[in-house]
């Protein structure tokens, strides 16, 4: 050990006095008449000043920051050293010679040099301690900034219940004001299982210092109306424990009315939903056996009116003639009906086996099954070699071609050269095939229309149908997860788009 720093073998108690001194946190100094005439070591640290410099300062220079300041202080000083003033304690800042500033907080207070009074000056730098409380002062403020700020009530509650911080949302939510949410268990709650389980919730996280599940509690307001509060509690610890816990309440009142509403509403949605399935499912059922036992009549109606025609026909005059020609007509349009009217009813009721082909072999077929009409119109068919692999019914794709094939030939403008024009571009998991014709067009208010069966707004009177072809062509489309629709120009043409999946392979 070191034998130079064992106090007890100081013989010069001026020396240890000095060491002692020089290592304390603190700058000390002595002032007689305004003159420094002691000073340890931390204080030129502190100051900033070499020995030389500092023997130059004066107290009051030195720490007063003002000359307001300067004769302030002479004047307490004086008292302290008339006995008047037992000490006087002063925060300020100090301008140091590097330019740098920091708080010291000095004490001042009254010592004898041999019997003559002077003053004993201890300083401390404050600096941090003073950017610490400030930043506490801040963090506090904006703390309250938010708790005022915010449509929920914030609380906060230490072991025993004792309320530090209630902030004004309280009073919006339950009509008390935040100054009588006190230690006692607020007034407004209604007792009973959910109010248990919230005492237990709290109880809990202020035990295990683990913050909880949020839990829900009914108050009655100050004018008696209940409300439902969602409650958000956090433990929080101070110096190793858990001191207490943060809240937050929200009133969901209306947010349960809405979710209650929207959940009734969706009942009754699911409700008419499956009304309508059943309903749709009837009327699919409904034209399915119409048309059915509608086909046996006309079947017979055919045959007979063959043979009348036939057999009698030398017997009939030419109106009679005439008349039978009529009635011919008339039931290969209704047999027509029928037959439209079946098929529409099995898309959907009857699953058709898919398989995977290119789109543009179906194109082919159906432009061979509508061969009349496309020669006899002379529509001019162009088409890519490949429109993309689909995985889809043969059956009901050519459905879908054949409809849109014939009704761009049948709907054509007999002033130009009628073509169609097929292409097609992948669009996500989709094949988008688009059938592009220069026919006559369709009048945009119709575009949503003419998918409806029956309806042949654009037609005339002699263009044969029945109105049912784009109806079977949508119903296969979206039965199949595709969309239809269509942009036209009158008197320009139309184009037809249809959206198929592509195959999965
Ligand atoms: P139909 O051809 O038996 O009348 P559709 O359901 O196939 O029945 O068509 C409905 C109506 O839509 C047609 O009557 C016609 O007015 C119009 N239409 C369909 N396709 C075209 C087209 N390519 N160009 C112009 N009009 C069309």
């Amino acid at each position: 050990m070191n034998a130079d720093k064992k106090l007890w073998e100081f013989t010069d108690p001026g020396k240890a006095f000095r060491l002692i001194n020089d290592n304390l946190p603190v700058g000390i100094c002595a002032f007689k008449d305004d003159k420094i005439v002691y000073y340890n070591e931390p204080l030129l640290k502190l100051v900033g000043l070499s020995p030389e410099d500092l023997a130059t300062q004066s107290l009051t220079y030195l720490f007063s920051k003002t000359p307001a300041g300067e004769a302030i202080a002479q004047k307490i000083y004086s008292k302290i050293l008339r006995g008047d003033l037992p000490n006087y304690v002063w925060d300020n800042p100090l301008k140091r010679p590097d330019g740098s500033t920091i708080i010291l907080r000095g004490i001042v207070t009254r010592i004898l040099i041999g019997d003559e009074p002077a003053l004993l000056v201890t300083l401390r730098d404050i600096t941090q301690q003073r950017k610490a409380e400030r930043l506490a002062e801040e963090q506090a403020a904006l703390f309250r900034l938010i708790g005022e700020n915010s449509s929920d009530f914030i609380y906060v509650h230490d072991q025993d219940s004792n309320v530090s911080y209630a902030s004004p949302a309280v009073e919006t939510i339950t009509g008390y004001p935040a100054s009588e949410w006190g230690s006692t268990t607020p007034p407004y709650l209604v007792r009973g299982e959910m109010t248990d389980f919230a005492m237990a919730a709290t109880q809990k996280a202020l035990q295990t210092g683990e913050k909880q599940p949020p839990y829900c509690i009914e108050i009655i307001r100050k004018d008696g109306s209940r409300r439902m509060l969602e409650v958000n509690e956090t433990p929080y610890s101070q110096n190793g424990t858990i001191a207490g816990l943060v809240g937050v309440a929200r009133d969901i009142t209306d947010r349960l009315k809405a979710e209650e509403q929207l959940l009734e509403m969706n009942r009754e949605l699911a409700k008419q939903n499956e009304n309508l399935i059943r309903a749709n499912k009837e009327m699919e059922a409904f034209i399915y056996t119409v048309s059915h036992d509608l086909k046996a009549p006309l079947v017979t109606l055919h045959g007979m009116t063959d043979r009348l025609q036939k057999k009698y026909e030398e017997l009939l005059d030419e109106r009679g003639q005439h008349y039978l020609s009529r009635i011919r007509a008339n039931i290969e349009r209704l047999e027509e009906l029928v037959l439209d009217l079946l098929e529409l009813s099995r898309i959907g009721r009857i699953e058709d086996a898919r398989e995977e082909f290119d789109a543009v072999e179906i194109l082919l077929e159906s432009i061979e099954q509508a061969r009349e009409i496309v020669t006899t119109k002379n529509l001019n068919i162009i088409y890519p070699e490949k429109l993309g692999k689909t995985s889809y019914s043969r059956k009901r794709l050519r459905q879908v071609f054949v409809n849109l094939v014939t009704n761009a030939a049948k709907y054509c403008d007999d002033n130009r050269e009628p073509v169609l024009e097929v292409s097609s571009r992948v669009t996500g998991n989709y094949i988008e095939i688009a059938l592009k014709d220069n026919g006559r067009g369709i009048d945009e208010k119709f575009h949503e229309k003419i998918f409806g069966a029956f309806q042949r707004p654009g037609s005339r009177k002699e263009d044969e149908g029945t109105g049912i072809g784009l109806t079977i062509v949508k119903r296969i489309v979206e039965y199949n997860g595709g969309k239809i629709w269509l942009e036209s120009d009158t008197g320009k043409g139309s184009t037809f788009y249809i959206t198929i999946p592509c195959a999965e392979s």
